[in-house]
């Protein structure tokens, strides 16, 4: 078997069982790399240091030590993930040359666990985006078509899992950015719950929403890297203290008994037909192996769009601010005086879309409109949430659709701000919850594109989401 085509723990257990090292793995990945490299999915690369670093793991795997739970295993962060030493751009003019002073803490985690980090994903400049045509450096292109997009932001991330160039990525998700493009691509990725990762070293859009979670081929993986990844950080104060349980203890308990909450607010008229029909085999399927599906209502969901570009926009205003030509990134050549070298550096730096989000978010925090638009979307944030608590309370998980359709064109919805923004429809509202989702692949439509489900859970309950999510996989093993 080529070991690209393992899952992360298929090729861990290779790895153990010293069938392969880690050097032959690295060198696997960037031939990979190479082959696919029209596809525009990583930003940046380390050879030599991913080679020196595996040399070193494979050297003390053969002196007998063990490995820490990712051992010797090549991954990739998104390119808004500060690794010391190295660029995190952000996909932005901006921070092209911003080299990190530091590790995020996620990034220490995995290095920690003896994971090899082998580069950085492209992405949406920002995290703005649903199609990763925002990025700077260029589009990414869909590995299972390539005239399509891998969805946003972290299009890269989940196009280097799918096209086999790495074992697992990272994401980051405000909206729907870990789920939307692991649907397209036909990946598994996790938003976990607001506060279960710490963002220490991450670049902040939406500080209340944003979150970094994994991107794999299986759920088996995705539970290992949470398994990791999660846990209180004396550095984030938003990061919670919510014990971690091991997430893959559950993996096999199967469905029988476990409620799924099903919204009839997620089946709208915007679902293509081919979706419609994927969800609801799926969840036919789980009622044929013991599951109970309970009808719940979440008459505010339509709400969660406008609530989102509200809040979301108002804080990446805010956490924008800082880049100012003078303490990051690029500065203009010539200006006037102190007010003009802002104006023009931040002219030059960002692109479009960012601008676009600093204008609406400035708008809506200015005196006179902060009370109409701000504070009402707080109010409307909380009423969603009691929303969601509430379904959670009748259920174990609820199930949607990830997007109501798959994949889209390069270029389809580049000039329809709006169609673009309706893509997360079904995402956002969990990132104004704080709640759980991951997304699965649950079927193709007719032109081989991967449909994604999307499965939510109870806050701090991931390890229930795995197990739904595990027993449906193992059982369409052979749809792959
Ligand atoms: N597509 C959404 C946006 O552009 C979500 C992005 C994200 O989750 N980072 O805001």
């Amino acid at each position: 078997m080529d070991y690209l085509d393992m899952t992360l723990t298929e090729v861990l257990d290779a790895l153990n069982a010293g069938e392969v090292t880690s050097q032959t793995l690295v060198k696997l990945c960037f031939d990979k790399i190479k082959q696919t490299e029209e596809l525009n999915a990583l930003n940046s690369t380390y050879f030599d240091m991913a080679m020196a670093r595996a040399k070193e793991l494979d050297e003390r795997r053969a002196n007998g030590q063990k490995l820490g739970a990712l051992g010797g295993v090549p991954v990739v962060l998104k390119d808004n993930i500060n690794l010391i030493g190295t660029k995190t751009t952000c996909a932005s003019k901006f921070l092209q040359n911003f080299v990190s002073p530091y590790n995020a803490t996620v990034a220490q985690k995995l290095i920690d666990a003896d994971a090899i980090v082998i580069g950085k994903a492209n992405m949406d400049e920002f995290a703005m985006g649903s199609s990763n045509e925002n990025s700077a450096f260029g589009p990414v292109k869909n590995p299972v078509d390539t005239t399509r997009v891998p969805g946003g932001s972290s299009g890269g991330s989940a196009a280097t899992v799918a096209a086999k160039q790495c074992f697992a990525s990272l994401g980051t998700d405000t909206g729907g950015s870990i789920r939307e493009p692991s649907s397209f691509c036909g990946v598994v990725g996790i938003k976990p719950t607001y506060g279960r990762v710490s963002r220490y070293g991450v670049v902040a859009f939406a500080s209340s929403l944003d979150q970094v979670g994994p991107i794999t081929r299986s759920v088996k993986d995705n539970a290992l890297m949470l398994n990791v990844l999660a846990g209180q950080d004396p550095m984030d104060m938003t990061s919670s203290n919510q014990p971690v349980e091991d997430f893959t203890s559950k993996l096999d308990a199967g469905v029988k008994g476990i409620k799924i909450g099903v919204a009839k607010q997620f089946f709208t008229d915007a679902l293509s037909s081919e979706v419609r029909q994927s969800l609801e085999t799926a969840l036919d399927w789980y009622k044929q192996n013991g599951a109970e599906i309970v009808e719940v209502d979440l008459p505010s969901l339509d709400t969660a769009l406008a609530v989102y570009y509200i809040l979301s926009s108002a804080e990446a205003a805010s956490n924008l601010a800082r880049f100012d030509g003078v303490k990051y990134g690029v500065r203009a050549n010539q200006y006037d005086d102190v007010v003009d070298l802002y104006f023009k550096s931040r002219t030059q730096g960002f692109g479009k879309e960012v601008k676009r989000r600093i204008m609406l978010g400035n708008y809506v925090l200015s005196s006179g409109y902060y009370d109409a638009f701000y504070r009402k979307a707080k109010r409307v944030q909380k009423v969603i949430r009691n929303e969601f608590t509430n379904a959670l309370q009748n259920c174990d998980v609820l199930i949607s659709p990830t997007t109501a359709n798959p994949a889209f064109k390069l270029g389809e919805k580049t000039n329809d701000h709006v169609a673009m923004y309706l893509t997360d429809i079904f995402t956002v509202p969990i990132n104004i919850a704080g709640v759980p989702a991951l997304s699965i692949p649950c079927g193709k439509n007719s032109e081989g594109l991967p449909i994604g489900m999307q499965i939510i859970g109870k806050h701090f309950d991931e390890a229930t989401i795995y197990q739904v999510a595990n027993a449906f996989e193992q059982s369409h093993k052979e749809d792959k």
